[in-house]
């Protein structure tokens, strides 16, 4: 599939989204968001190997679920492309993925201590967010999820459910749009914050499972309005060069 076959506007919201995610404190120069082709769900959207923030529309390629890039000329892909890969072959629902090492989040994941919704903005971590040991499916590594076979088992430790804590890695969330995968980044890094500095106070009332639920719909209602907010944060971009 050339270049110029990419969805134009989703390209630029992808490119968008990478920017968003730096400017939010969610990536450094790793980690990386993706969305799934709207007319080709079999393959993905996915920036080649490029600090997120200074990810443009012509740095975007497509990718099949084995981890594969369609245009075989491009530039190197990032290496754990197969997080992206393997989710969307396990999740039909899942339209976009991020993935990050957030700082705030780290302590819960080597901690085996489940991410809750503290407050209304992260509903969407409902009873709790899944957990994935990369030791445990293969021994002593590098940590990173570089063949499909990981991406299998992290998918897998997901489930249904919309965030996985990696030990001593980081974190994937996923969403049925790419501003959704990008807001529940965003607020799994901040309820991470929040819920370390309630630990210190006494026992946290998280929201009840109904509770979660109802937020979060409201909540996804909302998401263009935080979405205008991100874009104009950026101001002038190379996005388009
Ligand atoms: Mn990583």
């Amino acid at each position: 599939m050339p270049q110029d076959l990419l969805p134009e506007a989703l390209t630029r919201d992808l490119a968008l989204a990478n920017r968003i995610l730096y400017d939010q404190g969610v990536v450094d120069a790793m980690g990386h968001a993706s969305v799934r082709h709207p007319e080709h769900p079999e393959l993905f959207l996915l920036s080649a190997n490029r600090a997120p923030g200074l990810v443009r529309r012509r740095d975007i390629y497509c990718y099949r679920q084995d981890g594969s890039p369609v245009d075989t000329e491009g530039p190197r892909p990032y290496l754990e492309r197969f997080i992206h890969a393997e989710i969307y072959r396990s999740r039909p629902d899942v339209q976009a993925v991020v993935h990050s090492h957030s700082p705030n989040v780290i302590p819960f994941a080597c901690t085996h201590t489940a991410l809750r919704p503290l407050f209304h903005m992260s509903g969407f971590l409902g009873s709790g967010s899944a957990h994935f040991d990369i030791r445990d499916e293969a021994g002593d590594t590098d940590m990173l999820i570089r063949n499909s076979t990981l991406g299998r088992s992290l998918a897998s430790a997901l489930g249904a459910q919309s965030c996985v804590l990696m030990r001593g890695h980081g974190s994937t969330v996923v969403g049925d749009s790419l501003p959704q995968a990008i807001y529940r980044a965003i607020y799994t890094e901040i309820n991470a914050r929040l819920q370390l500095a309630a630990s210190g106070l006494g026992e946290a009332q998280f929201l009840n499972q109904t509770e979660a639920r109802l937020a979060s719909e409201a909540n996804d209602t909302q998401i263009p309005r935080s979405w205008a907010l991100w874009v104009q944060r950026l101001g002038a971009t190379d996005v388009d060069e």
